[in-house]
């Protein structure tokens, strides 16, 4: 039986994991951290219609039935009960899903990207073949920085929102998300970490939904890969995840299309396919680039301009964007009275 080493047990490793052992791969994750998803995470996935995995009750710390969307002070987006999506837990979902399957999880064993090498019962083990779902270390395309907290809010009690502020100077945004009893705020944006930082403190301060809040945890941050995919193998070793750019360039969504790259990637190694050319053709592959083309044109407009055409977009483009879907003939039809703006973005969304 052929034997398949991942490096890291995020959602994409732990996805490829999941599939090639439920088909009789003996399987092997080597886990740098000694426990699972320590990385900082909103943990949001807001929409599960095109996942081909199942998130069961457990793993979910909390249901999402809507978004709440502002760019800068402007709502643009207000809608309740159009989606399921949730708050996952993570360390769980992702643990669940490599041990039941059968695969064999090695915690604390980082893989050294020079030598090739991973330490295993005390012993340095050469791999000759690895899939490298290490995250966004290994990305080489553009990366920028997130910070976030939790905080205790008695405003934000029993919400089940998603509440993202679009910050055109920064070309990012904040999120509060809810967690169980908690809310998560956080920001990302073309900013360094100390900037972040400030950023956020402030925006917990002065925020109307955290009106009376607490911070109950201190601020930590990662950075998120925005360049879009990469699928060019390091030394021959497929790449998937953030690792190969499996990230929305416009929301910073990373767990689904990481899912789904390493669904992807399994399947294709189950059936004989090629995989990159398998991975190029995942319609979240074709929402990534769209999204990274319109993200490369909304960066090098100068803030009014960017301001005025992100207000100006319908909601239901919003919720498009925000869900990650990108189809071109949602899009459309929601620009139908703005054929001007329609012919904007289909220029920036290109081919
Ligand atoms: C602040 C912040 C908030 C975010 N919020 C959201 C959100 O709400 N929703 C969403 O969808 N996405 C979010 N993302 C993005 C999301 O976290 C990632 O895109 C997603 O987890 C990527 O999955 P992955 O499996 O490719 O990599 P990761 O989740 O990064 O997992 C990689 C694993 O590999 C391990 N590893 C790294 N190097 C090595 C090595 N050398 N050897 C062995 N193991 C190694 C790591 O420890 C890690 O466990 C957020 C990112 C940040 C920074």
């Amino acid at each position: 039986m052929q034997e398949y080493n991942i490096i890291g047990s995020g959602p994409a490793g732990a996805a490829a994991a999941y599939v090639l052992s439920k088909n009789g791969y003996k399987v092997k994750v080597y886990e740098a951290n000694k426990r699972l998803a320590i990385k900082p995470c909103g943990l949001g996935v807001p929409s599960v219609k095109d996942l081909p995995i199942k998130i069961s009750k457990q793993n979910i710390i909390q249901t999402i039935n809507g978004v709440t969307m502002y760019v800068d002070d402007t709502m643009v987006l207000d809608k309740e009960n159009f989606l399921e999506g949730y708050i996952l837990d993570k360390e769980n979902f992702l643990e669940s899903l490599i041990i039941e399957s059968g695969s064999e999880l090695i915690k604390n064993s980082g893989f050294n990207s020079l030598k090739h090498n991973v330490r295993e019962n005390g012993n340095i083990k050469e791999l000759k073949s690895a899939i490298i779902a290490g995250g966004f270390p290994f990305y080489k395309g553009e990366k920028i920085d997130a910070v976030q907290t939790i905080v205790k809010s008695k405003n934000l009690e029993g919400s089940k929102k998603l509440i993202i502020f679009f910050d055109t100077d920064i070309v990012g945004y904040y999120w509060i998300f809810p967690l169980g009893d908690e809310i998560e705020v956080g920001v990302g944006g073309y900013r360094n970490v100390e900037e972040l930082i400030k950023l956020l403190n402030k925006f917990i301060d002065n925020n109307e939904y955290l009106k009376e809040s607490r911070m109950i945890s201190s601020i930590k941050g990662a950075q998120i890969a925005v360049g879009g995919v990469d699928f060019e193998f390091d030394y021959n070793f497929p790449k998937i995840g953030e690792a190969a750019g499996f990230v929305l360039p416009l929301t910073g969504e990373g767990i689904r299309p990481s899912l789904i790259s390493g669904i992807e990637l399994a399947n294709s190694i189950i059936n004989g396919y090629d995989i990159k050319d398998r991975l190029s053709k995942l319609k979240i592959t074709n929402s990534i680039k769209i999204q990274r083309k319109i993200l490369e044109r909304v960066k090098s407009m100068d803030r009014s301009k960017r301001k005025e055409l992100l207000s100006s977009m319908p909601a239901e483009v919003h919720a498009e964007v925000a869900l990650g879907g990108m189809s071109k003939f949602k899009i459309i039809k929601a620009l139908a009275s703005r054929p001007d703006l329609a012919l904007k973005l289909m220029n920036y969304m290109g081919d």
